[in-house]
């Protein structure tokens, strides 16, 4: 803290994003990146890039990639906004839709940076209680003050909610933005995207991070009527032109393009996640019906922080939530088959040693 801050700063609250630790033989399964790498397609079209413009500025909309994304999604190019990540097309959303004054709402549990963009931005919000399943009760959405926005798959449940209900959210905010955040919808049902012709207020965001194993390259965008498009672009250009970079750019396009190697990679992590499920309950934990690429669980008896540190000690990173209702969960990102089963070797191992050492009580 420091005088010299503006009040923006001094309220700011920053999201901690999971650990990155690069450490050899570390089995990584806390932010939900893909285990697989992307089309060999992106480092193609990412070489053949560094051979030509880099001193040019990009597209400043990254025009061939809209297009791209926006045939892809069966829309046009003004359906569409591209952004450096979804978190970056996340805080522009929040800037564009969202006002000081009027309450936004999204549940109780969900993405942690809702309330962070919601503080930066002086913008309100009221957090609406998961059902005792942890999952979204559609009637709580209606009717909000200042807008809407929640994952689907909500995170870190990894629950689906089905289209009609978001559909109904939709029709129930007729004067607010109401965004869905897709960041998992691949691994999912179907995705809310067909509804935007139908609902004006509807903004669907989309990542390239998760299903398209591009978390390094950092690509978002957002899917709605042209004047919610343009609303973004207004707030975008009002802060940098160029928030995506030639590499970027190109490296997307191919990934978007290869659409068996995506459907492949989506499907084996899909399998993954039905075994590793079921080995979770052969180990003693409630496991909740995940649509996405990780997995939420808690262990009967054991305290899921316990679980952390010890897997944690032992080369494994899972993702601990210390906070009330989630504190004894553990959401555990789907890697390779190895990794998994390198994960229940371990898993098996520290579970073991703390029913040995008489450690049962949870936190
Ligand atoms: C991972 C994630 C994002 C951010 O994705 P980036 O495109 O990498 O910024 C957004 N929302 C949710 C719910 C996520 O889990």
């Amino acid at each position: 803290m420091s005088k010299l801050w503006s009040k923006m700063a001094l309220r700011a609250d920053p999201y901690i994003p999971g650990e990155q630790i690069d450490g050899k033989g570390i089995i990584k399964l806390n932010t939900n990146e893909n285990p697989y790498p992307p089309s060999p397609h992106v480092a193609e079209a990412i070489t053949q890039e560094l051979d030509r413009k880099l001193n040019l500025y990009p597209s400043p909309t990254a025009d061939s990639l809209r297009e791209t994304i926006a045939v892809h999604h069966q829309l046009r190019p003004e359906n569409v906004f591209i952004g450096n990540g979804s978190d970056e097309v996340l805080a522009f959303a929040f800037m564009a839709f969202f006002d000081p004054g009027k309450a936004i709402r999204f549940p109780a549990i969900t993405y942690s940076f809702y309330p962070v963009y919601a503080r930066l931005f002086d913008i309100p919000y009221e957090t609406v209680p998961l059902a005792r399943d942890f999952s979204i009760t559609t009637c709580s959405f209606f009717q909000s003050d200042g807008g809407v926005i929640f994952p689907n798959p909500n995170a870190p449940t990894g629950i689906y909610l089905e289209l009609e209900h978001i559909a109904d959210i939709a029709k129930n905010n007729a004067g607010t933005v109401v965004i869905i955040d897709e960041a998992y919808i691949d691994f999912a049902g179907e995705s809310a995207v067909s509804l935007i012709n139908t609902y004006d207020n509807l903004l669907i965001v989309q990542t390239m991070s998760k299903s398209r194993s591009l978390a390094g390259l950092r690509i978002g965008y957002a899917l709605g009527n042209a004047k919610l498009i343009e609303a973004l672009t207004r707030i975008k250009n009002s802060f940098n032109s160029y928030t995506l970079d030639r590499l970027a750019i190109v490296g997307a396009e191919a990934a978007i393009r290869d659409q068996q190697y995506f459907a492949q990679q989506v499907e084996r992590i899909v399998q993954t996640r039905e075994w590793v499920t079921k080995r979770l309950k052969q180990n003693g934990f409630t496991v909740l019906p995940s649509q996405a690429n990780f997995i939420f669980a808690n262990h009967y008896k054991l305290s899921a922080k316990l679980l952390y540190e010890k897997l944690k000690r032992n080369g494994v990173l899972v993702r601990y939530f210390d906070k009330p209702e989630i504190d004894n969960y553990l959401r555990i990102t789907i890697g390779t088959d190895t990794a998994m089963t390198v994960f229940f070797e371990k898993l098996g191992a520290v579970i073991a040693e703390l029913v040995k050492d008489g450690v049962h009580a949870r936190v």
